[in-house]
């Protein structure tokens, strides 16, 4: 009989969505009438822009002239010369060192292939699960390092030996995005170690603040130690399309990673369709990009309003600055599942329990900013009525 993969049953048991959805159906049957506010899932909440679906079709229709074929595993030549020019020309370097992908999440769990069994892979808790579900299946290592209350989230090198450590900044869930100075310290420790940082920068278009870079390689010496990865998805609308790349420096100080990771997707892709690509390369485009500004600013604006009513009701929380998420502690020491049902009950609002994201996460909800205007101000109006009722 053919065996299984037993690392399997080493996968978290409790996925939280469907009880969730439970919960919300309970809900739904015990009050019809009221309207249920989601901040949970994160996923973008405002339409596709009108340029990117044009551009979409017409790739598309130019198929019905001349059938397109496979294109190159790693990406339209277009676009990842777009993207170098617009975002990694700056640090030096190619469209060759730019991977296109059909978005982070394939990245992020496919990386791990290009490192030995025999490494420890460092991930943060509580952490956005993909990093840890597909080291997980592929029997890795794996270290898992706490981020706290007191570190405000940041997370900090760990003491015990690793050789590679994920790093999502801005950061879902806890939405705290880190400084120069927070990667310089992961820069010098991935050196020290023989490291390397993979990061997970699908927020970077939410990062406004001064001392918070754009990518990690605004920082001297990052080429030598970290991978960057980047999507569409939360960038523009992509959640539904699918398009995402990956930076893998020539300059990285394990010389060979570039060439493998050149092996792995002519091995393993045939590439992201055609038309999406092109979709992709429109976001670059002034009047596509001045639009995409747009709709980042309506989430942006959707953090500050609920920012500003817990600040007022004088909450603890993290987040919501350079990214559309807040991670709220629960008032008064309850658990994330206390806390979870008591907004459902008092004011409707769904939110993810941050225990779902590791055990760091008890006693957190994560909040999701990607609200359009009006299910911003209902929600900032349900915050303010949730301490003045009790
Ligand atoms: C949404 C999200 C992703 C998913 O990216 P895709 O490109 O849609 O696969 C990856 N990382 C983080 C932290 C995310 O929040």
């Amino acid at each position: 009989m053919a065996e299984l993969n037993p690392h399997f049953e080493k996968l978290p048991k409790t996925y939280i969505f469907p009880i969730i959805d439970e919960k919300l159906d309970a809900m739904r049957k015990k009050n019809p009438k009221k309207e249920i506010l989601n901040l949970g899932v994160g996923d973008v909440s405002l339409p596709l822009v009108p340029e990117i679906a044009h551009a979409i079709q017409d790739a598309v229709l130019e198929m019905t002239k001349a059938p397109r074929g496979y294109g190159p595993s790693e990406g339209l030549p277009l676009l990842r010369e777009t993207i170098c020019a617009h975002e990694y020309a700056v640090f030096g370097m190619t469209p060759d060192e730019i991977f296109i992908s059909d978005g982070t999440n394939a990245d992020a769990s496919s990386i791990q292939e290009l490192f030995s069994d025999r490494n420890t892979v460092a991930i943060a808790d509580p952490t956005y699960p993909v990093y840890l579900d597909a080291n997980l299946i592929a029997g890795k290592s794996i270290l898992l390092f706490p981020t706290t209350e007191e570190e405000g989230f940041i997370p900090r090198p760990p003491k015990e030996k690793a050789d590679l450590a994920y790093l999502c900044t801005p950061c879902n869930p806890t939405g705290v995005a880190m400084t120069r100075e927070d990667l310089r310290q992961w820069i010098g420790w991935a050196k020290e170690n023989d490291a390397i940082l993979i990061i997970d920068n699908v927020y970077s278009p939410f990062i406004f603040s001064e001392e918070v870079p754009k990518s990690i390689y605004e920082i001297d010496g990052a080429d030598e130690v970290a991978i960057e990865m980047r999507s569409f998805s939360k960038a523009a609308g992509f959640t539904g399309l699918r398009c995402g790349y990956m930076v893998v420096p020539k300059t990285i100080k394990q010389g060979k990673l570039h060439a493998m990771w050149q092996r792995r997707t002519s091995a393993k892709s045939n590439g992201v369709s055609y038309p999406i690509q092109k979709g992709a390369a429109i976001c670059y485009e002034k009047q596509t990009a001045v639009k995409l500004k747009e709709q980042i600013a309506i989430y942006q604006a959707s953090a500050l309003s609920l920012r500003n009513a817990l600040t007022e009701q004088g909450q603890t929380f993290f987040g919501g600055v350079d990214s559309p998420y807040i991670f709220w502690k629960a008032p008064n020491g309850v658990s994330s599942w206390e806390f979870f049902d008591q907004l459902l009950e008092k004011s409707q609002i769904v939110a993810i329990p941050g225990s779902g994201f590791g055990s760091c996460g008890e006693g957190y909800i994560r909040l999701s900013c990607f609200l359009p205007k009006t299910t911003a101000t209902k929600a900032t109006h349900a915050l303010h009525r949730l301490f003045t009722t009790t």
